[in-house]
């Protein structure tokens, strides 16, 4: 709706103002959030196709807002970044998931999103040597999750902060691949370990065979240029089947877990074991 453009706005003051301030009234929310304790990070298994085990848990924040109670991240992430809190906020999430991987068994791996707006703030390669070195997880169990809209940007700068963090050890996987506009280009151009198809070539991977066409020929691709396929937004079983059966090297969604708080991982992991 922002997109609508300025001028429109121009005949509902009343509307528009409204909205300003309650735009006004989450910002302010978000800078004490921090200090008031009101984010959580919750984690959402991937797991093996082939041997059913969680390989790595995903990192999702969660915002406990006091009169609102949870927002989503889809919304308070954009107004993050607009209001230039991301660089606090996504340091706040690396050093808590690191901390909190720790605390599992050491085959498994931690994934973390990163806003593109952390490539530009700040010196995130020090900032993720930093979560690394305090909560003693080793670089190898750490993977970076990015989207192309980072890609779109700055390309040198963000090629040589990627090629850094790959020579500490750490993954990056390409995030929500086929939804942009130009992903085979950056495959060739970025260092990715894992491209994670996106949930929307997932759910109707069933009912079409156009996706699940496209979904063979990502996985082709990854073998190729010898890159990790996962796919997100696994609901159903049909789904799990058709893409063990094409080859999927690795699964995450609501059929194995909704994210979790990290008090429920052994849980989880439990529960996985014996499914
Ligand atoms: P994403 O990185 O693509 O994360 C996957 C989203 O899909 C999560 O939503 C997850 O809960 C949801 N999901 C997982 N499995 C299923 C499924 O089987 N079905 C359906 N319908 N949904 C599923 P969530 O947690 O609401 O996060 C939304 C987006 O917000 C994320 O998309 C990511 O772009 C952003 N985000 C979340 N946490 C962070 C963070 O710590 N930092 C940054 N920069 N962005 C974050
Ligand atoms: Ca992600
Ligand atoms: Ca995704
Ligand atoms: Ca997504």
């Amino acid at each position: 709706a922002k997109a609508a453009g300025r001028g429109i706005y121009r005949f509902f003051e009343p509307e528009m103002s409204a909205r300003v301030q309650a735009r006004r009234r989450m910002e302010l929310g978000l800078r004490s959030a921090i200090a008031n304790e009101q984010f959580a990070v919750h984690y959402q298994p991937i797991v093996n196709a082939k041997t059913g085990a969680v390989v790595a848990f995903e990192a999702l924040i969660r915002w406990y807002h006091p009169e609102r109670g949870l927002v989503p991240p889809a919304e308070f992430i954009p107004l993050a970044e607009e209001a230039g809190l991301i660089p606090e906020i996504g340091l706040w999430i690396l050093k808590r998931a690191c901390r909190d991987a720790t605390a599992w068994p050491t085959g498994i791996r931690v994934a973390i999103n990163l806003s593109p707006l952390q490539f530009q703030y700040r010196n995130l390669v020090g900032d993720v040597e930093g979560a690394l070195r305090q909560s003693g997880l080793c670089a190898t169990r750490l993977d970076l999750e990015i989207t192309e809209s980072l890609l779109l940007q700055n390309s040198e700068v963000t090629l040589s902060i990627l090629h850094d963090l790959k020579a500490l050890g750490i993954s990056i996987s390409m995030d929500d691949f086929g939804t942009g506009y130009s992903s085979l280009s950056y495959l060739r151009r970025f260092p990715f370990d894992k491209i994670k198809i996106d949930r929307s070539f997932i759910s109707d991977i069933g009912e079409t065979s156009e996706s699940l066409a496209i979904v063979k020929a990502i996985i082709r691709l990854g073998e190729a240029l010898k890159m990790n396929i996962v796919a997100e937004g696994v609901e159903t079983i049909e789904q799990k089947s058709l893409l063990c059966r094409v080859g999927c090297q690795e699964l995450q969604g609501y059929l194995f877990s909704r994210p979790q708080p990290a008090d429920s991982i052994e849980a989880v992991l439990q529960r996985i074991s014996f499914d």
